[in-house]
């Protein structure tokens, strides 16, 4: 069958990354530091392919721009979504991303809404969310004087946790988080600060700082999350946003589920095994559901977190 479409993830060297995702995914990794997983991307700077079927060998893009009816002609130039994980080994850059709006004007991408499903954590892990100031004057002396600890918001986090990011959040996913991420289909990040860290040249990666106080939100205000959760007997689903940008579910099947669909589907199994439309799958595997797919029909125990638009 070509309606379920497999993807094969692209891995990005970075940083703060290392050989996590082998261990917990059984990805074959390149031999690097490896932050992140890209999962389900049709982003020009990492165009995920499928690995089955009729469309084996293409990229999303492509099959987004030539094959409507499987996306249920979704009306975009762009395949509006990507699922990534990210395993930080390190604490990530604190960074904030555009609006739409901004993104627009100023950039060749879109803006970045993004959220994050926390797949683990060390004990005392953290991430930074959000800042303190009250206007963009005192952002910016904040900034330039350094006063991170007065400015920075942190947050700790656990298992299970979920956590919307809109645009103009500044955040950072600290060290020992491994996460699932989805967003919008755009790569611009304008760091603010990178605790003055060296790379492998010895130099210190780039800092957008002016851009970033001209996106953050001031002040900032933690969006309330409104997460529903549907007891359907075998199955839950709880529902953690549901925006102009995603929907994002997580599915815990114990046996069985049969789903009517009515569009296309990204979905990541992080937990367990089964069999979708009489697919093998297991944890680690991502796949977009076509909008050719009248029933999605899952049997085994696992949970998968779907997003869709
Ligand atoms: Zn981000």
């Amino acid at each position: 069958m070509n309606d379920i479409l497999f993807i094969e993830p692209i891995f990005k060297e970075r940083l703060w990354g290392g050989q996590n995702l082998r261990t917990e995914f059984g990805y074959d990794l390149p031999p690097k530091n490896i932050g992140e997983c890209w999962a389900i991307s049709a982003h020009l700077n990492g165009d995920c392919r499928v690995k089955n079927g009729k469309f084996m060998g293409m990229t999303i893009s492509t099959l987004f721009r030539t094959e409507r009816k499987l996306f249920n002609y979704y009306q975009s130039k762009k395949f509006p979504l990507m699922v990534k994980i990210i395993d930080a080994n390190d604490d990530l850059s604190i960074q904030v991303h555009p609006d739409d709006k901004y993104a627009k004007r100023h950039t060749e991408d879109e803006g970045k809404a993004e959220c994050w499903y926390i797949l683990d954590a060390k004990d005392d892990a953290y991430i930074i969310y959000g800042h303190q100031a009250k206007s963009k004057d005192e952002l910016a002396n904040m900034v330039s004087e350094n006063q991170w600890k007065d400015l920075l918001i942190k947050k700790n986090v656990k298992k299970g946790d979920f956590i919307f990011v809109p645009a103009g959040t500044i955040h950072s996913i600290g060290k020992g988080i491994m996460l699932l991420e989805i967003q919008q289909t755009s790569d611009i990040n304008y760091r603010l600060y990178d605790y003055d860290r060296l790379d492998e040249h010895g130099e210190k990666r780039d800092l957008q700082i002016e851009e970033a106080i001209q996106v953050t939100r001031i002040p900032h205000v933690n969006p309330v999350l409104r997460t529903k959760f549907f007891d359907l007997g075998d199955t839950s689903i709880t529902r953690y946003v549901k925006n102009d940008y995603f929907t994002v579910e997580k599915w815990d099947v114990n046996s069985s589920f049969n789903h009517e669909n009515d569009r296309f589907k990204l979905m990541s199994v992080i937990d367990g095994y089964g069999q979708v439309n009489g697919n093998s799958v297991k944890k680690g595997d991502h796949f977009i559901v076509t909008a050719n797919v009248n029933y999605i029909q899952l049997i085994g125990k696992m949970s998968i977190i779907t997003s869709y638009v």
